[in-house]
């Protein structure tokens, strides 16, 4: 099994390599972004299983990102634990309505840190521990894994992300921009050829399957998934 991915998003310098160090021992791969700016663009990219986020940041509040991205299809299983500093404790409440799954004060021991995630973390994976079959492909959204007829398909993260997308939005067509906005994520500027260039990638993963026809292009709209009329 891969190690699970964290995505730590602080500010200040010694926290964040302390916190990464600590998390990278306890077996986790640790992402850091020192703002909300570079938090977003890790995540275009990244899949991170959970997200460390300080309440104070530079260029946008913690509690704004947590909300942006509880509220964002894409990322809702996405746990997200959030650093707060003492005097910011009154607002703790206010953090979990903002969709944060924890938080955690400042200073905390790594011990009581890591022990955090762990129990985040399991409740994540319970909550989407679920198969999602189509035609025959098994997406393992837990694992993110992609099976067909019990052996893995393997995918790059966008292609997984991609497909996890259409699979749980079938039927239905999408534009290219919709799909850069759901797929890769608001804010960031790539072309609309990306796509292309990935839906392709998915497409050649899921020949051997005989799994590709899913992914169809509609003429002058854009592509669906469809596991009918193939
Ligand atoms: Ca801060």
């Amino acid at each position: 099994m891969t190690a699970q991915k964290i995505l730590i998003v602080e500010d200040e310098q010694a926290i964040r390599e302390m916190t990464a160090f600590h998390l990278s021992r306890a077996g986790y791969a640790v992402l850091e972004a020192q703002n909300c700016r570079e938090a977003r663009a890790l995540l275009a990219d990244n899949r991170p299983d959970l997200a460390l986020i300080d309440w104070m940041l530079p260029d946008m509040s913690g509690l704004e990102l947590t909300r942006t991205l509880k509220r964002d299809k894409e990322f809702e299983d996405l746990a997200i634990i959030m650093l707060t500093a003492r005097a910011e404790e009154r607002d703790k409440v206010s953090g979990l309505e903002g969709g944060a799954d924890d938080y955690i004060t400042k200073p905390f021991s790594p011990r009581e840190l890591v022990a955090r995630i762990k129990a985040v973390l399991r409740r994540a994976v319970n909550a989407s521990d679920e198969l999602v079959s189509a035609g025959v492909l098994e997406i393992d959204a837990a694992g993110h894994r992609v099976l067909s007829s019990g052996r893995e398909i393997k995918l790059g993260p966008t292609e997984y992300r991609l497909l996890h997308f259409l699979v749980t939005h079938a039927e239905r067509v999408y534009s290219r921009t919709q799909l850069l906005d759901r797929v890769w994520g608001a804010n960031v500027y790539v072309e609309e050829r990306t796509v292309d260039v990935h839906v392709r990638r998915l497409r050649k993963a899921l020949t051997d399957a005989g799994a590709d026809e899913y992914i169809q292009t509609v003429r002058g709209a854009g592509y669906r998934f469809s596991t009918r009329d193939v």
